[in-house]
């Protein structure tokens, strides 16, 4: 395990096997040694600053059925909403004024949120504030539809490829959604020239450590700027109501061992770790993340944006509460800052 552990943080690289070894036999004292080692090298390049992104939760209708998603099309107990322009203008107002300088709409694939009206959302965001990073984070489009986001002034896209294994994919996914048609879309937001964010759930239903080796072989040459790694937390009215969820232990580990595979990459203590521990997002900076996404969107609508069940949506994730969570954070001897906080990996 040591000996494993020394050669990812020198060579950043491990065969597949060898990435399944790591997590088949996960303890304690190797999750020590890795997160003291993921700290190490997200201290060379980012410090102890800990960036944050406003995130605008503006859309919860969704065409898609993942099996696992709380916005599924599929779910009739789902309390729809979607913001207006204005209204996510007000967000980012408000987010500007507290110290946002990213901010992340997310949502579900909403026909009537066109690519157009995206487009126009993404320039007015953008006039308004220059100096602000705007990422996407809406699913999958054609290429020349995440092309106009990106000439709109769109920086950064979120899209988790969620399982490198295409069987395992089809297991989560109704058939209209492949793995392949993911990746196709993850390749054309680099080719473009986003700062481009993958990633996947914890412990989603027949995920074996074979699928999580995968994942991290996929991750290590995608070379993503950022990752987003999180517990899968079942929601009741999807098929998944009654699986396990994801542990916070193997979160974390992986948080770490993705840290020592790129060491620059952009790591968030997501929203679904904070929601299986109350301190989850501090474990997670310690385990190697750099960044956090409390939530602006509107007190009204936030309890429908729900992808899973006890999702966190008060305390430190309110933007009201942005002081608790950097006294949070410095409490563990980490500072918030006002910062784009972009990604120091190169697009390649
Ligand atoms: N529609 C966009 C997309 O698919 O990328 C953005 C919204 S989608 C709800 C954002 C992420 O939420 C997904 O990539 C998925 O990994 C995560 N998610 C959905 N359901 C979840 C659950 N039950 N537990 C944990 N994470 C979940």
């Amino acid at each position: 395990m040591t000996e494993l552990i020394h050669k990812l943080e020198r060579e950043h690289s491990l065969e597949v096997e060898e990435y399944r070894y790591l997590l088949e036999n996960r303890n304690d004292n190797a999750a020590h040694l890795l997160a003291e080692k993921a700290v190490k090298a997200r201290v060379q390049y980012y410090g102890h600053d800990v960036y944050v992104r406003g995130l605008v939760e503006f859309t919860n209708f969704c065409r898609n059925n993942c099996y696992y998603c709380g916005i599924r099309a599929g779910n009739k107990n789902a309390e729809r909403y979607r913001l207006t322009e204005d209204e996510i203008l007000t967000c980012c107002d408000l987010g500007y004024g507290i110290g946002y300088r990213t901010f992340v709409l997310q949502g579900g694939e909403d026909p009537i949120y066109t690519p157009k009206r995206i487009e126009s959302l993404v320039h007015r965001i953008k006039e308004k504030y220059p100096d602000c990073a705007v990422t996407l984070s809406v699913g999958e489009h054609p290429k020349d539809v995440y092309r106009s986001w990106f000439s709109a002034g769109a920086d950064r896209y979120l899209l988790r490829h969620e399982t490198a294994d295409a069987e395992h994919y089809a297991r989560l996914h109704p058939d209209d959604l492949t793995l392949d048609k993911r990746k196709r879309c993850l390749y054309d937001l680099k080719d473009i020239g986003y700062q481009v964010g993958c990633g996947f759930m914890v412990g989603s239903p027949w995920q074996t450590a074979e699928h999580l080796a995968k994942d991290l072989k996929f991750i290590e040459e995608f070379r993503p700027h950022m990752v987003g790694i999180g517990p899968f937390i079942p929601h009741k009215d999807t098929p998944f109501k009654g699986m396990a969820a994801g542990t916070l232990e193997e979160t974390l580990f992986l948080l770490s061992i993705v840290r020592l595979m790129l060491p620059e990459v952009l790591l968030p203590a997501t929203t679904a770790l904070g929601s299986i521990k109350e301190n989850g997002r501090e474990l997670g900076v310690l385990s190697g993340a750099n960044v956090c996404m409390p939530n602006l969107s509107p007190k009204d609508v936030r309890s429908k944006y729900l992808l899973y069940n006890n999702k966190l949506s008060s305390g430190a994730e309110a933007a009201e509460d942005f002081e608790l969570l950097k006294a949070r954070m410095k409490n563990i001897g980490y500072d918030v800052v006002v910062a784009r906080g972009d990604s120091k990996i190169k697009n390649n």
